[in-house]
């Protein structure tokens, strides 16, 4: 996707945390495109480098290979920088409850160390990765972004936290931040592999393997699943919004539609046989249900349709088709 129609005010030096992982590395695209100079910050605990390789030589690109859980790392990479977009986590439901302290000390305090480096240096909005898992066990649908559960898994409460101290550090310090709570983002670059793959990646492996994927439960769970180019969108929107409301706020970032796994994974067959017709004829497999999982999700995107000017581009099925196309010319196997 192009962002140039996004009239995004060209010319800015952008921090990108998390910038070798799936969002990120889309992200450091999609900016260094339309102009801008962008800085990446990872560790490399989940990002690769392949997924920045197209970009690295580009002249308006610097990469720098640190942690967040060092604040002088978070204070060089934040020199003369303009904007911050935070992506850096480690992601994952399991991953939170098989090592909360890791996904704590990464997700909370990396991210507190990123605010302050982020009010030290002045800059001018901080935008961060925010969760759906936010919304917990509420049940209630659409999601509403004021009427939030109880969180449901250690990933949900450092994403939650993240929130309030966007919140009390944009009151403190008078500093401007966004939250954007994404919803199941897809889309390339998104890895297949390990034990804490994202389900859409899964399910495409599993099939260009041949092999059965196997759904978490009967199937019935629903997501709100968000090609990564609205996702973009939502990033650079929140960059240049001008709505005195806009700032210091946390907005759903989603399309606003849900699919359940039962559905999804006919989509994703249906689509990969027209590269291989083998695939049609794979069954799939039902496992156990997963803790921490929230049984059905969906956004009401009205307030960053509003606040933003959001209006994402790509439905569920325009997006996967895309994401296929890709993974077929792109995965390795
Ligand atoms: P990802 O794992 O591909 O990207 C995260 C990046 O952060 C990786 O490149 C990783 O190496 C880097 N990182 C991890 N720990 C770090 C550290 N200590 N210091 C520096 N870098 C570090 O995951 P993603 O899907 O691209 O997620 C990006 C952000 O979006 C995360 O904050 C995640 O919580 C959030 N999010 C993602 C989704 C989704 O569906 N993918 C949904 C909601 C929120």
């Amino acid at each position: 996707m192009s962002i140039k129609n996004l009239h995004l005010d060209t010319k800015n030096n952008i921090l990108v945390t998390g910038g070798a992982g799936f969002i990120g590395s889309n992200l450091c695209k999609a900016l260094l495109e339309n102009g801008n100079k962008v800085i990446a910050l990872d560790n490399l605990a989940t990002g690769q480098m392949k997924n920045i390789k197209p970009i690295l030589e580009h002249a308006n690109f610097n990469f720098i290979e640190g942690d967040i859980r060092d604040l002088n790392t978070c204070h060089d990479a934040c020199k003369d920088i303009d904007y911050v977009l935070h992506q850096a986590a480690l992601g994952s439901v399991p991953r939170s409850i098989n090592d909360p302290i890791t996904s704590n000390a990464v997700n909370v305090s990396g991210f507190l160390n990123m605010l302050i480096a982020t009010r030290d240096a002045g800059i001018k909005r901080f935008v961060y990765a925010a969760s759906s898992s936010t919304y917990g066990d509420s049940k209630a649908l659409p999601k509403v972004e004021d009427k939030i559960g109880k969180p449901l898994s250690p990933y949900a409460i450092t994403k939650y936290v993240n929130e309030l101290y966007a919140d009390v550090f944009g009151k403190t310090y008078e500093m401007d931040t966004i939250g954007l709570r994404y919803f199941n983002v897809f889309g390339r670059h998104q890895d297949p592999n390990g034990a804490y793959a994202a389900v859409i990646p899964k399910f495409v492996l599993a099939f260009m393997n041949h092999e059965s994927p196997i759904i978490n439960g009967d199937g019935s769970y629903s997501r709100d699943f968000t090609y990564i180019d609205n996702v973009i969108e939502a990033n650079v929107r929140a960059i240049t919004a001008t709505n005195p409301k806009a700032g210091n706020n946390v907005y759903n970032v989603a399309y606003g539609e849900r699919t359940t796994l039962n559905e999804l994974v006919v989509l994703v067959k249906q689509y990969l046989s027209e590269f291989d017709s083998k695939i049609g004829t794979i069954d799939v497999k039902y496992g156990s249900e997963r803790a921490g999982d929230v049984p059905h999700s969906l956004a009401s995107i009205d307030k960053a349709k509003n606040l933003l000017d959001y209006n994402p581009k790509f439905d569920m099925k325009t997006g996967l088709k895309e994401a296929i196309k890709w993974y077929w010319e792109n995965l390795e196997r």
